[in-house]
């Protein structure tokens, strides 16, 4: 069976992108692929970060995982940290990685511009990430365009590793989320949805009246027809995208803005209430989520143990 990894990093509330991009496909692929469902927190940690903040995402994106229907006994939800080996590994692989190829990672180069004195971890994040696929020897890695460098990264420093110290790491292809997965941001449809940014973004936890408001606000055009060009109906066809994406179906109304706007209001409600439902219950008991969690590292430990072990004997390292 074909092995998955998908990684949320726990820099802020899960949003409609990472459930629709993300979340979803993963769910849906439950039975097809063994996948892994990584929850980045260390990866938080490479700016500027609050402790209690990344904890308490890490807490909520599992609880958010189990309410949208990840199931734990086929897909283990693994808290980074809490697998030593990731940042084992971490260190070995930098020991075939050049500074320079760090440096010339576009997403460091943008994330160091923005000022501030930068984390050494912000430039060395792209071989944790690298650590992270190929500790449990994972075949495909549903990435966005904004990851493409960093899985070719990790492609290359499998190879390299492989190359120099005898076959060690699985070697993993990245896959595609369809075009439409990719959901921009209601207020700037020009930038995509991110736990990071603007105001157009719809938390899956945010409450109907919220929902409303951020679809109510979001940016339109002048033109006063409902369709898909991207070009010049950036917001507009965000919004059809987010209703075929979630109902399979086309706007009812060509002509309205605000019968759009309505539909995918409803769309997103649909979709949201129960998972906001199933959030609140499985929160009546918060040691469930720490148990899912210690169960899921439990269960992927065996096999990156091996990697790094595998690793380590290839390096030079006495086993
Ligand atoms: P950050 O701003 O911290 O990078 P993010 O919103 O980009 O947050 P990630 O944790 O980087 O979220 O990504 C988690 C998963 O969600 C990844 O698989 C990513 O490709 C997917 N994803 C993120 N944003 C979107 C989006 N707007 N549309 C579709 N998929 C998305
Ligand atoms: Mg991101």
């Amino acid at each position: 069976r074909t092995r998955r990894l998908t990684g949320f990093q726990s820099t802020g509330h899960l949003h409609l992108g990472n459930l629709l991009g993300a979340l979803r496909p993963l769910i849906a692929a439950q039975d097809a692929a063994d996948s892994i469902a990584l929850i980045a927190d260390l990866h938080a940690m490479t700016v500027e970060h609050d402790p209690a903040q990344v904890r308490a995402c890490a807490l909520e994106q599992a609880t958010i995982m189990l309410a949208a229907g990840v199931d734990p006994e086929r897909t283990p939800i693994v808290l980074q940290s809490q697998v030593r080996e990731h940042t084992e590994l971490h260190y070995l692989l930098e020991c075939v990685a050049s500074h320079g190829e760090a440096a010339r990672m576009i997403q460091f180069k943008e994330k160091s511009a923005a000022g501030g004195p930068v984390r050494l971890s912000l430039l060395t994040y792209p071989v944790l990430m690298a650590a992270d696929i190929l500790l449990y020897d994972i075949d495909q890695v549903p990435v966005g365009e904004d990851q493409n460098q960093h899985l070719e990264l990790t492609r290359t420093l499998a190879t390299r590793f492989n190359a120099k110290y005898g076959a060690t790491f699985r070697v993993p292809e990245g896959i595609r989320p369809d075009a439409a997965a990719r959901i921009m941001d209601l207020a700037e449809p020009a930038a995509k949805m991110s736990k990071s940014g603007g105001a157009g973004r719809i938390g899956l936890l945010d409450p109907p009246e919220v929902i409303r408001r951020t679809v109510a606000r979001a940016a339109t055009d002048t033109l006063g027809v409902v369709r898909r060009d991207r070009a010049h109906q950036p917001g507009v066809t965000n919004l059809i995208d987010i209703l075929a994406e979630i109902t399979g179906r086309p706007p009812a109304d060509p002509t309205s803005y605000a019968a759009l706007k309505r539909e995918v209001t409803d769309a997103i409600e649909a979709l949201l209430a129960p998972i906001r439902a199933r959030h609140a219950e499985l929160s009546q008991d918060p040691l469930l989520v720490r148990q899912v969690l210690a169960a899921g590292a439990e269960r992927v430990r065996p096999t990156a143990a091996g990697t790094v072990q595998r690793a380590r004997v290839a390096i030079g390292l006495l086993d």
